[in-house]
């Protein structure tokens, strides 16, 4: 069964159309890269399904549930996460506090975060746990801020599992990450995925989805031009000729 579906999904801003009838069944568990040039929608895409941009037609569905009107915490209540294309961490607190403060959400507990933290809670236990997923089990007391921008992407990733989300949205994980960090970030996605959760992620780096990924879309110019498979994404003329001189 599909935990995100998009039915005929459209959006138009100041006469522009933005989004063109983008209808997607995303099973449960499924990894679905999505790629196309810049300024194809994915970003948009992403706004539209985690509630940020309401479609101007069509409908967006999670757990079988018409979530269009809804807004983001409400999105956020029922599972769903996601990351933005840029930063959002606190760089004046540790990584642990950054952690916390996503589970604390979750939680329903933010305010309690500014107060000497209990050991025993479960927010902190939560975010520990959350830290050692991707790693980084002995960076909880750095400052959010003096991280490498791959540790700050992993910081992201411990945040979002520590909202325990079923539904995933990454929008560029690895951008500004240097090449050399590129296969650890790619083993924490994988690891996300590995935990049962449905993840949508946007990406640049082609052979990083195509290894990751059990299917691929292809946005352009706002339309979904491709669902399938990594070997048949390539294989489409299609796809091809819509990258023709275009670059990723
Ligand atoms: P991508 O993430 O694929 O690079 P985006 O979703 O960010 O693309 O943008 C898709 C297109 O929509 C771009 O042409 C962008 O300029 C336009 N766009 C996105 N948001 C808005 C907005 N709020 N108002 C006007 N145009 C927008
Ligand atoms: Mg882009
Ligand atoms: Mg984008």
């Amino acid at each position: 069964d599909a935990v995100l579906e998009l039915e005929r999904v459209g959006l138009a801003i100041g006469g522009a159309r933005i989004l063109k009838e983008v209808s997607l069944a995303v099973p449960a568990g499924e990894l679905l890269g999505v790629i196309g040039p810049n300024g194809a929608g994915k970003t948009t895409l992403f706004n539209v399904v985690s509630g940020v941009v309401r479609p101007t037609e069509g409908r967006v569905v999670l757990d079988g549930r018409d979530v269009t009107r809804e807004p983001v915490h409400r999105r956020a209540a029922a599972g769903l996460g996601r990351t933005f294309q840029t930063s959002s961490l606190f760089p004046a607190l540790t990584v642990l506090e950054n952690v916390r403060l996503a589970a604390q959400a979750d939680l329903g507990a933010a305010a309690s975060v500014f107060r000497t933290p209990r050991p025993t809670d479960a927010a902190t236990e939560r975010a520990r746990d959350a830290l050692a997923d991707v790693g980084l089990a002995d960076a909880g007391d750095r400052l959010a801020g003096g991280l490498a921008h791959g540790e700050k992407r992993k910081v992201e990733i411990a945040m979002l599992i520590a909202m325990e989300p079923r539904v995933i949205l990454l929008d560029e994980p690895m951008a500004g990450v240097g090449s050399a960090d590129v296969p650890a970030l790619a083993e924490v996605i994988r690891g996300l995925h590995r935990g049962g959760r449905t993840v949508l992620m946007v990406e640049h780096h082609l052979d990083v989805v195509l290894g990751l990924a059990d299917r691929i879309a292809v946005m352009h110019h706002g339309e979904l031009l491709a669902v399938d498979t990594p070997e048949a994404v390539m294989a489409n003329p299609t796809v091809q000729s819509a990258y023709l001189g275009e670059g990723m």
